[in-house]
């Protein structure tokens, strides 16, 4: 597609987002459906976010993705918002600017997509981690659970996100063994398994078989997580689902359209190799 001076700009906005695949997955959709507009990576590092992302909108940007660390400034940037930490920005005609959170919904979309009967089977939840991505998938799921055990290297911060819901506990991070023989579905969110971050051996052998794996890491692919469920003969189901279905539910808010959730796989994967 051609860059005119007609054509709309989009971004993905956070620091660091040099790493970000959302350019690429965003650019093919916009591709795909004609759209005359195009979707960069701008990294944000100023002492102020919320009012450079407020300034945006003179520049006539039409939306935004909002990644770490600026999830909550882009909340209290925005006119209206849904959320206190959004991960989505869309400006409107009158110049306002509406806030959204698609994390939930998006890993929720992708946990249907590739264990379609997890709701039947899962009644006791584990998240491994306490940060903005847990935040959004507890609240996700806490509906749909009977418990949800939160264990963080930092317990006050499991401590904190615990306390948000009814049916949801803190678990000790160094007991994990217990936490992991009784959980149906394991979500795995922190930094442990990233490219360059620390490992951590898992106590995967005490693992119900029937138990679902899912860590929202996606470089590389397969973590040592995943691996090592796989290697026991777990449900095991990488970040890239997730990743795909928040952009896919942005993407549906800026243009009303649900774009291909199977061919940005397929390019995402192509570009991860
Ligand atoms: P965050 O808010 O900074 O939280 C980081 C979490 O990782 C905290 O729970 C932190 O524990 C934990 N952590 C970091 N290093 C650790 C270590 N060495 N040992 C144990 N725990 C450690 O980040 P976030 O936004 O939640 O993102 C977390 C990860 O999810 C990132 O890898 C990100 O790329 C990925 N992510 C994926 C998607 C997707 O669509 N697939 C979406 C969002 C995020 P402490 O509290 O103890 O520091």
């Amino acid at each position: 597609m051609t860059i005119t001076s007609a054509t709309r700009l989009l971004a993905v906005i956070g620091d660091p987002v040099a790493h970000s695949l959302s350019p690429l997955m965003h650019n093919a959709w916009l591709a795909d459906h004609g759209i005359d507009a195009a979707y960069m990576a701008l990294r944000l590092n100023g002492d102020n976010p919320a009012e450079a992302i407020r300034n945006l909108g003179a520049f006539n940007l039409l939306g935004a993705n909002i990644t770490v660390p600026h999830k909550e400034a882009a909340a209290a940037a925005a006119t209206r918002t849904q959320a206190s930490v959004a991960n989505t920005l869309r400006w409107e005609p009158d110049g306002s600017l509406s806030a959204f959170n698609t994390d939930g919904d998006g890993f929720i979309d992708a946990l249907d997509e590739a264990s379609p009967h997890w709701r039947e089977q899962t009644k006791r939840v584990l998240i491994l981690g306490a940060g903005g991505a847990a935040a959004g998938i507890a609240a996700a799921l806490a509906p749909h659970v009977e418990t949800l055990a939160i264990a963080n290297r930092t317990p006050t911060r499991a401590d904190a996100l615990a306390a948000s819901f009814a049916n949801a506990a803190s678990h000790p991070w160094s007991k994990l063994d217990r936490a992991f023989t009784e959980a149906d579905l394991i979500v795995q969110t922190t930094m442990i398994g990233m490219a360059g971050a620390p490992l951590h051996d898992w106590p995967m052998a005490a693992c119900k078989q029937k138990a679902i794996l899912l860590d929202i890491v996606y470089r590389p692919l397969e973590t040592p997580f995943l691996a090592a469920a796989r290697a026991r003969g777990l449900t095991a189901i990488d970040g890239l689902g997730m990743l795909i279905h928040q952009g896919a539910r942005a993407f549906e808010l800026w243009f009303g359209v649900m774009p291909d959730t199977g061919k940005a796989r397929e390019r995402l994967i192509a570009a991860l190799r």
